[in-house]
């Protein structure tokens, strides 16, 4: 059962280049049972997201959240999340990774074969 929130769910959308918005967006839900909802403490603004920003990438088609990396407290987690749990604060690098395949356990997680990007 998707959980409720008090507050409405705000993210920072670039639209284009220069052109960043501070809006409501959809509340999360676990989608994946390797998920987690973490409630946003703190973002920064990554190198990637100024490309579009600036202008020197092209502009996504789509308005694009940015702050991917960022550090919260976790408000919920799927039922296959075992190493944190609600009310742990987590800090949050650009990807994910399983921490179990080879490239993981030879240190190249950034080379995760179940690699997940957000933001
Ligand atoms: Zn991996």
């Amino acid at each position: 059962m998707p959980r409720r929130y008090a507050e409405r769910m705000r993210a920072t959308l670039l639209y284009g280049p220069g052109d960043v918005r501070w809006e409501e967006v959809p509340d999360p839900v676990i989608a994946d049972p390797r998920n987690a909802i973490v409630r946003v403490v703190a973002a920064c603004v990554c190198g990637s997201d100024l490309w579009h920003y600036r202008g020197v990438t092209p502009a996504p088609s789509e308005p694009k959240r940015i702050g991917h990396e960022f550090v919260g407290i976790v408000e919920e987690v799927g039922a296959d999340v075992s190493r944190v749990k609600p009310g742990d604060f987590v800090i949050a690098p650009f990807y994910d990774c399983d921490m179990t395949c080879d490239n993981c356990r030879y240190g190249f997680s950034t080379s995760c074969r179940e690699l997940c990007w957000w933001g």
